[in-house]
């Protein structure tokens, strides 16, 4: 896998494929506006030149966003779906110009409304969206839940209705969380080839284009959305070993989302390293 992490854009979009090589990462993931506000500055068109060129330059590879935690596609109410789907138009053009092809993003939450209807709605918005941007490279990548509260995209079953409702395959993908796959009942960490066979079945690996890397906090299948660093969490090191030794998974790009953000990086690295794992 190509390893990489979630980094702070505070030096500017340019400066991220730099400091991430300086993290011994190859790619990265990072949150083109501030995540809690539905409105971003927008795109200076030579900051984007400049981060474009620069994932060159640094042989940066496959980098993400991550799409506000704002959005709700699968909202009952009108107006917060209106403004959802504004906002994911937004972040998908922000991407494009950025010359990021992967946009991970939160299915949604369905707020009592009822699962199947927020997986309907979900699908609708992600036509909407690919009708609006055709032409464009930038990919949604569905992100798998952890389960709590309403949210939706806990179940390989409900990617899957996603996956077989969009029209538009070539421009979705989906994003595996370790540690919410985890929580949402599939023990990756004791039954690794097993929970990685649904995987294949339901949505096809090769429809995987990214890992969310992080261990889980708490044990097994409890819905909670609480991120441990490598090897401080319940996972075990086999499952590492796997994940890390797997062919199909060698050109997936994985992203680290571990508490301590840049400061608690170069600790997680040093545990897979210690695992064997050349990165
Ligand atoms: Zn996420
Ligand atoms: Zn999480």
């Amino acid at each position: 896998m190509f390893i990489g992490a979630h980094l702070s854009t505070k030096d500017g979009f340019g400066k991220l494929p730099e400091n991430a090589r300086k993290l011994g990462l190859v790619t990265y993931q990072f949150f083109s506006k501030n995540q809690m506000q539905w409105k971003g500055k927008p795109i200076n068109e030579e900051e984007a030149k400049l981060h474009r060129e620069n994932m060159v330059k640094y042989d940066i590879k496959m980098p993400a966003i991550h799409a506000s935690y704002l959005l709700n596609l699968g909202s009952p109410e009108e107006d917060k779906l209106k403004k959802s789907y504004e906002a994911f138009l937004d972040e998908i053009d922000r991407a494009e110009k950025l010359g990021v092809e992967r946009l991970v993003f939160h299915p949604g939450a369905h707020m009592g409304s009822g699962e199947k209807v927020a997986l309907d709605r979900i699908v609708e918005s992600i036509n909407d969206a690919a009708e609006s941007t055709r032409g464009y490279r930038t990919r949604m990548l569905i992100e798998n839940t952890a389960g709590q509260g309403s949210v939706v995209g806990y179940s390989l079953e409900h990617l899957s209705y996603i996956l077989d409702h969009v029209s538009r395959k070539e421009r979705i993908g989906f994003c595996i969380d370790t540690c919410h796959i985890f929580q949402a009942g599939y023990d990756i960490s004791h039954d690794y080839d097993g929970v990685m066979n649904q995987i294949d079945s339901q949505i096809g690996l090769n429809n995987v284009l990214a890992f969310h890397l992080n261990d889980s906090k708490y044990a097994f299948n409890r819905h909670l959305d609480r991120h441990e660093n490598l090897g401080k969490g319940v996972l075990s090191k086999e499952f590492y070993v796997q994940l890390f030794g797997s062919k199909k998974l060698e050109k997936v790009p994985c992203y680290l989302e571990t508490p301590e953000g840049e400061e608690g990086y170069p600790k997680d690295l040093e545990f897979l390293r210690s695992l064997g794992i050349s990165l």
